[in-house]
């Protein structure tokens, strides 16, 4: 006993993050739609800047983000200045926990809430604090009735994963405003570009001091192996932010690669159209076929069945078809499965699967 020396409080009560399944035993032909990856891969241009930047790998990277954050900047209509990139919005989510939460505080996410929010207030040593979901939609008057004077952050995905569903952007400036002053809200928007004509959050921070945006490359630009994310906010919050960000956390491949995919706005136009289309199919198949669905906004469904043992069954046929989704037992949600939007053939083969389970085909 004497030996052990005990890490930091709050750090062993980390649920390790499980990631979607990537195989299966003995298949080399898996369709995987458990992570909410692209199913059209990432933009060419990306994949070009990338490999130019490759011949410079002895040099230190930047630090200052500088041409990266000027075409976010350019495409998004922000500020650069007010821009901080990080490896996949997953560090921006840290710097934000490690800058403004700490022993005794409160951070909120909400019942079926993203999974990593918990692990970064417990890394800090703060208290995650779970607040329940209306019809697996964020509820803005639960959340306020428990924010505590030992609040300081909240964090919300909008669009949910692994709901879907959006918030009010006047039911999250109504909870901005409550919190102005002693807390933050978080406005994640992992999935913002799915949803036409979002600004992902950008107008809740211009409109209060209180809100900051993470973004990610990982869902629409489909670069979630390259891990790059960032956030905005104002600009002495960006400043606070930069102050616990590594001089080099990002690779020049990986910035020009980034840089590359913000620019292809052909091929996120297309990549948003092909999943909407799908998304929409996938839904409308699974709620003829008498399966739970809600209007997902993002790049995913969230199929509920009648019980956790019909959503086993039927996660193990989709397996015995190379198929693997997303169980969600850990959102709350035993009974349904996560099954990320892929190709048309992609959801045709999904549909099939569940339809034969279902007795309907
Ligand atoms: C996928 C996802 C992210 C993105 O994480 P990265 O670290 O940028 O890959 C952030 N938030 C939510 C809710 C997500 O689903």
């Amino acid at each position: 006993m004497s030996d052990q020396i005990a890490p930091q409080p709050g750090i062993m009560d980390i649920a390790l993050y499980v990631s979607g399944e990537s195989g299966i035993a003995g298949r080399s032909d898996v369709l995987k739609l458990s992570s909410n990856e692209n199913p059209y891969g990432f933009s060419d241009h990306a994949r070009e800047a990338f490999q130019r930047a490759v011949t410079n790998l002895h040099r230190y990277p930047n630090t200052d983000h500088a041409p990266l954050r000027r075409a976010i900047g350019e495409i998004h209509g922000l500020d650069p200045d007010r821009i901080i990139c990080g490896v996949g919005s997953d560090e921006v989510l840290q710097f934000i926990a490690q800058a403004y939460a700490g022993p005794g505080d409160e951070v909120i996410t909400t019942a079926h809430g993203f999974s990593m929010y918990p692990i970064l207030a417990r890394a800090v040593g703060a208290v995650p604090v779970t607040v329940d979901e209306t019809e697996r939609r964020v509820d803005v008057d639960k959340i306020l009735a428990a924010v505590t004077e030992r609040t300081r952050i909240v964090f919300i995905a909008n669009p949910a994963n692994p709901t879907g569903t959006m918030v009010d952007e006047a039911d999250l400036s109504r909870l901005a405003t409550a919190l102005e002053g002693r807390a933050f809200l978080v406005h994640d928007g992992a999935y913002a570009e799915f949803v036409e004509g979002f600004d992902g959050g950008a107008g809740l921070v211009e409109a209060h001091p209180n809100v900051i945006m993470t973004r990610t490359f990982s869902k629409i630009h489909g670069l979630g192996g390259l891990r790059i994310g960032w956030g905005y906010a104002r600009r002495e919050v960006i400043d606070v932010l930069n102050r616990l960000r590594q001089p080099f956390n990002l690779s020049e491949p990986q910035m020009a690669a980034a840089e590359a995919a913000v620019r292809d706005v052909a091929f996120t136009r297309r990549c948003r159209q092909e999943n909407a289309r799908w998304r929409d199919w996938l839904r409308n198949a699974l709620v003829q076929m008498g399966v739970g669905c809600d209007e997902s906004h993002a790049n995913f469904v969230l199929a509920r069945f009648a019980d956790a043992d019909e959503a086993a069954t039927v996660d193990a046929a989709l397996k015995a078809e190379g198929i693997i989704v997303r169980r969600v037992g850990g959102y709350g949600f035993p009974e349904a499965l996560r099954i990320t939007v892929g190709d048309e053939s992609a959801c045709r083969r999904v549909i099939h699967v569940i339809g034969q389970q279902k007795g309907v085909r």
